[in-house]
């Protein structure tokens, strides 16, 4: 049986519990929660759940990397087979809607319309043709009236939240024409706005936008049979307090920066000044030009003189040279907030620059680790076009089919992707790190194959193609 699995980027377990009442169409799936990746971060979770393993094993750590300087990544830097992949190398059709980091949109057995990440006007759909389909689809461009998102949302939320709905209708109007015109075998859409409503909406807003996105998914489920799998990449809780860690790395001595202190502070305090200006002033495209280059890092981080830094905020990582990463996480480690610490440093294994280490902060739902320096001190409120809420470290699991009974496990989200596999009775890849989860109403022994390059021979295809037909 062919499988969708639908995305709700960020659903945020209490929530859909809480709302239960008023999401008719969720509350008829089996629930459970899923335990995010570290970090829980949309680019290295989507991967997770589309290619079974810890982001050590994909790549995909951040939206960014740094080599020695900060670049962004894209779909080409995923080293292990997403589950289109080896759908493909079987000969089985895929269709994928706006999966973040799908860009540049790869060629497989299907249809890829890419995701977060796809550069404005770049070509975004394979195959060619496909596009026809989808004339007045739009990707996100985090622009309303010309405002970025976050100084639209706290003037004009209204107009945000209609741009969301837009963008959730046709994420489902996509997805349905896909369907009818190349068929499938595997089906899967993310609906990104509950991520941006979350980050930048009030409660009420958040609420409509979940609606919004149940009645969607109810209108998937009416046209098209199949095993449905819902998945949340990670949840979402209010903000208490800020965590300005490049401030206190300035502070400490371990970050370096271009230009002297004083001239930053100018810049800052004129970007502080324009925030408070009627947003005339804010539209004019000099003022953003500058509001946007002071915030570029670049342009105020020495990286060859630094120790320590962060990197983004949606990375939650730290880099530190690594002859002085005793000294910097011990710093870090000991920060105290109301008496308790409220984060703990995790290196990973990262391939992109050698004599750094790669620690990401394993940090209390609650706190933001925030990238901003300004100079201002490590401690900070959210402030008005700050972020309201901030990724939590559970998502949501949840099916619906025939062939599911109701969970009582919490599910990793490497599980999702050979849990799938094995709905469709198909044997798993022997290097995941996530299992088959115990949601099926039938056991069914779990088949483990060497699928390790999804660019098989043709007598490998064939074994694999074999045994699957025998489970
Ligand atoms: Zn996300």
């Amino acid at each position: 049986m062919r499988s969708i699995l639908i995305g709700i980027d960020g659903a945020e377990p209490s929530l859909i519990q809480k709302w239960q009442d008023e999401l008719p169409t969720l509350a008829n799936f089996n629930f459970c929660k899923l335990e995010s990746t570290l970090p829980p971060s949309s680019a290295p979770a989507w991967t997770s759940v589309v290619t079974g393993v810890e982001p050590e094993k994909h790549w995909i750590y951040d939206f960014f990397y740094f080599d020695g300087e900060i670049k962004v990544v894209n779909s080409r830097y995923r080293k292990k087979p997403a589950i289109w992949n080896l759908l493909s190398s079987l000969g089985m059709k895929s269709i994928v809607v706006n999966v973040p980091v799908t860009y540049p949109p790869e060629k497989i057995n299907g249809v890829i319309v890419s995701g977060l990440l796809t550069p404005p006007k770049a070509k975004f759909v394979f195959p060619n043709g496909a596009e026809k389909l989808l004339k007045g689809y739009k990707m996100e461009h985090l622009i309303v009236d010309d405002l970025p998102i976050r100084i639209a949302s706290y003037y004009y939320p209204e107009k945000v939240l209609t741009m969301l709905n837009e963008w959730i209708g046709w994420r489902t109007k996509a997805v349905l024409r896909l369907i009818s015109k190349y068929g499938f075998d595997f089906c899967m859409v993310v609906y990104r706005a509950t991520d941006l409503a979350q980050h930048f909406l009030d409660d009420e807003y958040v609420y409509q936008i979940y609606k919004k996105v149940d009645e969607e998914i109810a209108k998937i489920m009416e046209n098209v049979k199949a095993n449905y799998f819902v998945v949340s990449d990670h949840g979402f809780c209010k903000i208490r307090k800020n965590i300005n860690i490049n401030n206190f790395l300035y502070e400490k001595g371990f970050l370096k920066i271009k230009k002297k202190e004083g001239k930053l502070k100018f810049g800052k305090r004129i970007a502080n000044f324009l925030r408070f200006l009627p947003r005339k002033f804010t539209h004019l495209p000099f003022v953003k030009k500058m509001l946007f280059s002071i915030a570029k890092k670049e342009n105020v981080i020495d990286f060859s003189s630094s120790i320590a830094f962060c990197l983004s905020s949606s990375s939650r990582a730290i880099l530190m040279r690594r002859e002085h990463k005793d000294e910097v996480v011990k710093e870090i480690e000991s920060i105290k907030l109301n008496g308790e610490k409220v984060l703990k440093l995790k290196e990973l294994k990262y391939p992109y620059i050698k004599d750094w280490s790669y620690m990401v902060a394993d940090l209390k739902d609650g706190y933001f680790l925030m990238d901003l320096l300004n100079f201002e001190g490590m401690i900070s409120k959210p402030e008005k076009f700050n972020f309201k809420r901030e990724h939590a470290k559970e998502g949501v699991f949840m099916t619906y089919g025939k062939i599911f009974k109701e969970m009582d496990e919490k599910a990793k989200i490497t599980d999702v992707m050979p849990t799938i596999l094995h709905s469709m009775k198909l044997p798993i890849p022997n290097y995941l790190d996530g299992k088959v989860l115990d949601i099926f109403k039938e056991k069914r022994a779990v088949r483990k194959v060497d699928w390790e390059k999804y660019w098989l021979s043709e007598k490998e295809r064939e074994i694999i193609r074999k045994l699957a037909l025998k489970i």
